[in-house]
């Protein structure tokens, strides 16, 4: 039984594409276990080769091979039972995946329960928070409409006038913050995403962004509270805008680039550690929104916190990364 490390399905030659640059900075998340993986695709599979369904039961370990379609993803996804002979065969990749195609998606609703749940997916928590308003949306209007119908009552106009909507808006806002929570416990149990090379590459240096972000919020806020009614506010606000974007984008870099470093001492949680600070810029935003200036410093206490607890425990046991620190990315 071997990992076959072919990158793009031109070669079977496992030296070749250690030459390639873009792949040196392919690290595994600390959490992957090559022989877990294995078995995990020897399951998903049911013992089959994807690739022409011949059984491979495992009592000769000669007798499969586990593929990968690249080299850069350490998702279950990414690795692929094949038989021997199929492994040999040039067009293995595109076979499994119009396979895979075949097998997971037969009709619209496949289609759409499919986008809904595919784990390695980026924008996972809009797509599931759009399907649940839309069906959220779906049932009132269905309900609201029969309701009206059958009690003869007068035009739907006076029913939604009624409604209180300030209770909705909190009612569906705690729902997404739960369910934002759920999403992150997810994440964090199941998800193998943190290694692509284009979202984990440590010379992105998110936690730099992170810390100029954090004076962004803290000026941003400090012009807020100061003039609360001045036309510096509007220029607050972008500024702040700014901010929220980049400390939302780089946020998760940072936490999960933490999570690949092989030499850091310090595993930050999904559902922990990102919640806690993308609910800070929220509320912070919200706070500067609704005109309550000195809320919006959260975030960037919030921030802060994070960047000198993870330096901490850099510090505590990997005290010469203080010397090599910079050399020591993409290596090992
Ligand atoms: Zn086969």
């Amino acid at each position: 039984m071997t990992v076959s490390d072919n990158s793009d399905g031109t070669d079977t030659d496992d030296e070749e594409s250690e030459s390639e640059p873009e792949l040196r900075a392919a690290i595994a998340p600390r959490d992957y276990d090559l022989l877990t993986a294995m078995q995990k695709s020897i399951g998903n599979a049911s013992s089959t080769c994807e690739c022409c369904g011949k059984v491979v039961d495992g009592h000769d370990l000669d007798e499969f091979i586990i593929g990968e379609f690249t080299r850069v993803d350490f998702s279950d996804e990414n690795h692929v039972l094949l038989c021997r002979d199929c492994h040999d065969r040039p067009d293995w990749k595109e076979r499994v995946k119009a396979s895979r195609r075949e097998q997971q998606i037969n009709s619209r609703l496949d289609k759409v329960i499919h986008w809904v749940s595919r784990p390695p997916a980026k924008t996972l928590f809009v797509r599931r928070a759009t399907a649940g308003l839309a069906l959220l949306l779906t049932a009132t209007a269905f309900t609201t409409t029969m309701t009206a119908l059958t009690s003869g009552l007068g035009p739907l106009w006076d029913y939604a006038t009624s409604l209180n909507y300030r209770q909705i808006a909190y009612i569906v806002g705690g729902a997404l913050v739960a369910g934002y929570w759920l999403h992150l416990n997810e994440r964090e149990q199941h998800d193998n995403r943190g290694t692509t090379v284009r979202q984990y590459d440590f010379t992105d240096s998110p936690w730099s962004v992170l810390g100029v972000t954090t004076i962004g919020f803290t000026g941003a806020s400090a012009i807020a509270y100061s003039l609360p009614t001045s036309r510096l506010w509007i220029l607050a606000l972008c500024a702040y805008l700014s901010c929220s974007y980049f400390a939302f984008t780089r946020l998760e870099t940072a936490v999960r680039a933490d999570r690949c470093h092989p030499r850091v001492n310090w595993i930050p949680r999904y559902d922990r550690e990102l919640f806690g600070l993308r609910m800070s810029v929220l509320v912070g935003l919200a706070s500067l929104v609704l005109g309550t200036g000195l809320v919006a410093i959260v975030p960037a206490v919030a921030i802060t916190a994070y960047l000198v607890a993870r330096k901490w425990h850099d510090l505590g046991e990997n005290w010469e990364l203080l010397y090599y620190g910079g050399d020591s990315r993409g290596d090992d």
